[in-house]
């Protein structure tokens, strides 16, 4: 189906739903070709009616703040679901629970947490991305990760129907998350713990710690592949010699070898090209195959 006709059995969603929208303004890496669809929801009504609209042929990707996508450069056949700046919903439940929409940044969870005294909910402010993103990659850092933290989630089906599921029907690993097929998020309800001493000063140590030993700043997405057990990609990276290996615009960083740096003129197939060049490489010197943390989607050009 063409992204024009789609538009045309849509036409109550006015310009929440846009053709041809380039995904290098979507995502952390700044590289990825255009959407054939990408709709914003008002809230997640609009987003539940759209929903039960989209053709059940039509591929559908969700995104929050793209800080864990490779898209490829010749784009996303399909519609595109963006979160952030929709789903902005979080409030305090009671005493220790808070309830958060997907499109919420964790950065604010952290923020909005120290004020109302929860924690531990500091290690959120290190994530760049949406809790949607968090609660599907099961987001973590400084030895903390979000699953602990739920109790229930809301989600979406393919047809639009509104379930909540609680933390139980999920299988959690490190940085992964399995549930129910064809489901995505659109909240959930977060437990902490009562702290009334944290305060901003614990979120400002330990981003000045990832200052020192993380590229923040330059175009990256993090952490490109999972540490295998046991061991830290980042090592097995650096001690393949790998620092610096560059093609075309994107290098492995010299400040951490498990990051993958755009410098400014990167394509998705130049990250591609170091992503595969890094993994063929660490498992000819030290016969271990790192499997990428990043999802990687789309077509190529
Ligand atoms: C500088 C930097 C530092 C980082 N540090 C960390 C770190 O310390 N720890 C860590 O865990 N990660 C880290 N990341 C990676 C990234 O921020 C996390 O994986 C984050 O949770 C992704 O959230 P997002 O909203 O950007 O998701 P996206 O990148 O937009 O999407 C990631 C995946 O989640 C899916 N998804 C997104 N929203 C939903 C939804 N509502 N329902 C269902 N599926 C959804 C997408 O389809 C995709 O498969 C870092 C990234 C950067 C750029």
């Amino acid at each position: 189906m063409s992204a024009q006709r789609l538009v045309d059995l849509a036409p109550e969603f006015g310009t929440r739903v846009l053709r041809d929208v380039s995904m290098a303004k979507h995502t952390s890496w700044h590289v990825g070709g255009p959407a054939d669809l990408f709709f914003t929801p008002r809230d997640a009504m609009d987003l539940a009616a759209f929903m039960r609209q989209l053709p059940p042929e039509v591929p559908l990707l969700w995104v929050g703040l793209g800080s864990n996508l490779l898209v490829r450069d010749g784009g996303i056949r399909g519609a595109v679901i963006s979160t952030h700046g929709a789903l902005g919903a979080l409030e305090r439940l009671n005493a220790t629970r808070i309830q958060a929409e997907a499109g919420v940044p964790c950065a604010r969870i952290a923020r909005q947490c120290v004020k109302w005294g929860l924690g531990p909910a500091e290690f959120f402010a290190g994530i760049p991305g949406t809790l949607g993103g968090a609660l599907a990659m099961n987001a973590g850092a400084w030895g903390a990760e979000t699953w602990p933290h739920v109790v229930e989630v809301d989600v979406l089906d393919r047809r639009g129907a509104r379930h909540t599921r609680q933390a139980a029907d999920y299988e959690i690993g490190y940085r992964s998350v399995k549930g129910p097929a064809d489901e995505w998020f659109i909240g959930a309800r977060l437990e902490f713990e009562r702290k009334p001493g944290v305060n901003t000063e614990a979120i400002r140590a330990l981003l000045d710690k990832r200052r020192q030993t993380q590229p923040i700043g330059e175009w990256s997405c993090g952490s490109v592949f999972t540490n295998p057990p046991g061991d830290h990609a980042a090592r097995l990276i650096e001690s393949a010699g790998l620092k610096g290996f560059r093609i075309g615009d994107a290098s492995v960083s010299e400040k951490h070898a498990n990051f993958i740096i755009n410098h400014g003129a990167a394509r998705a197939a130049d990250i591609e090209a170091v992503i595969r060049h890094v993994q063929s490489t660490v498992a000819q010197v030290h016969g271990i195959a790192l499997t990428t943390e990043v999802r990687i989607v789309g077509v190529p050009a």
